[in-house]
């Protein structure tokens, strides 16, 4: 292993351990050249699996050229397609597999982009699952609304016990006019 410091080659193991859940393994290295201390990390390499047969490594720079186009002139930072593709691969690698067809990580790709971006979402739900026709966008827009109105009745719906005490309130308050 090259040391990053003065690039010899000859590095001396330390310590290692294993990181992230077990998921990697961290080696704490010592160059014999120039005495300097630096780490490696060890990660088994996610195979992304083309229809062609051919594997390739999971590449996160591919996520994020895979939505820019749909996110053009869309709110969407450089930033948030870099947290978009560390949450794809998270999801990704959750699953456990060394080796995945690519379709997975297109499916992985629709619900970080949908939380990021509705319009963006549109876009890459429509090339990447074929939409041929308007109704297919409708029945799309239509799922996007239903789960946004339920999200807006949750965090709205009044308190019941709010509402009671309100009630009370009025109650009261128009026993003192009678009286
Ligand atoms: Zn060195």
């Amino acid at each position: 292993m090259r040391c990053p410091y003065c690039r010899e080659d000859d590095s001396r193991v330390l310590d290692s351990r294993t990181a992230d859940e077990g998921a990697a393994i961290r080696r704490r290295r010592e160059c014999q050249s120039c005495g300097r201390r630096f780490t490696t990390a060890e990660t088994a390499v996610l195979s992304v699996t083309k229809r062609s047969g051919v594997s390739e490594p999971f590449s996160r720079a591919k996520v994020i050229n895979g939505v820019r186009k749909a996110c053009q002139g869309r709110p969407v930072s450089d930033d948030d397609l870099a947290l978009l593709a560390q949450r794809v691969e998270d999801a990704v690698r959750a699953t456990g597999a060394a080796e995945v067809p690519a379709g997975e990580v297109g499916v992985a790709i629709l619900g970080p982009l949908r939380d990021l971006d509705e319009v963006a979402y549109l876009r890459f739900a429509s090339v990447y699952r074929s939409f041929d026709s308007l109704e297919d966008f409708e029945a799309e827009i239509a799922l996007l609304r239903t789960e946004a109105s339920l999200a807006a009745t949750d965090s709205t719906s009044p308190d019941p016990d709010s509402t009671s005490d309100f009630a009370t309130a009025k109650d009261s308050a128009s026993a003192d006019v009678d009286a």
